[in-house]
C-alpha cells in the first residue's frame, strides 16, 4: 500500500464515520502545539520525502509561523500549511473532549498498523517532526 494510498483509506473513513472533533471549547489547534498536546507526531522517510516535495514547490516557506510553541508548519490561521501531506499522526488524531485525548478508531488503527507492518523499515526510522530539519529549515 503506498502512502498515498492509506491517505485517501483514512479520508474515507473519517468521512463515511462522520468524525469530528469533539472539543467544546475553542480549540485552538491545540493538537498542533506539541507543549499542550505533551508530545508530536512522528514522520517516517516516505512521508519526509512528500512534505521536502511539498515545500520545494513554494517560493518561500516561513517555519514556526504561529510561533515557537507550536508545530514549525502550524501557520498564523491555525491551518496546518502542509495539510495536503501532512503526517499519518495528524491524520488519524480527533478529540474525543476536552482532554485532548484521541478517539478510538479501529477501522482507521488497523490500516495504519498494517501500513506500518509492511513498512517496517520505514517505520522504524521514525523522526520526530520538530526535531528533523526539513528542506530550506535552519
Ligand atoms: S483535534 Fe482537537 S485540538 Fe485539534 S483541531 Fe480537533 S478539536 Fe482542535
Ligand atoms: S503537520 Fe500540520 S497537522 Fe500536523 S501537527 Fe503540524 S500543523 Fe498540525
Amino acid at each position: 500500500m503506498t502512502l498515498e494510498l492509506l491517505w485517501s483509506k483514512l479520508a474515507s473513513i473519517e468521512a463515511k464515520s462522520g468524525m469530528l472533533c469533539g472539543r467544546t471549547g475553542k480549540c485552538n489547534a491545540d493538537c498542533c502545539r506539541p507543549s499542550i498536546m505533551g508530545g508530536e507526531p512522528g514522520v517516517t522517510p516516505p512521508e519526509i520525502a512528500l512534505i521536502n516535495g511539498f515545500l520545494a514547490k513554494q517560493r518561500s516557506f516561513r517555519f514556526y509561523e504561529a510561533g515557537q510553541d507550536g508545530c514549525k508548519f502550524l501557520g498564523k490561521n491555525g491551518l496546518c500549511r502542509i495539510y495536503p501531506v501532512r503526517p499519518i499522526d495528524c491524520r488519524v488524531h480527533f478529540c474525543k473532549d476536552d482532554s485532548l485525548q484521541s478517539q478510538a478508531n479501529p477501522e482507521m488503527a488497523n490500516l495504519v498498523a498494517e501500513y506500518h507492518s509492511r513498512h517496517e523499515t520505514a517505520f522504524m526510522a521514525t523522526e520526530l517532526l520538530d526535531s528533523f530539519r526539513f528542506l530550506g529549515e535552519q
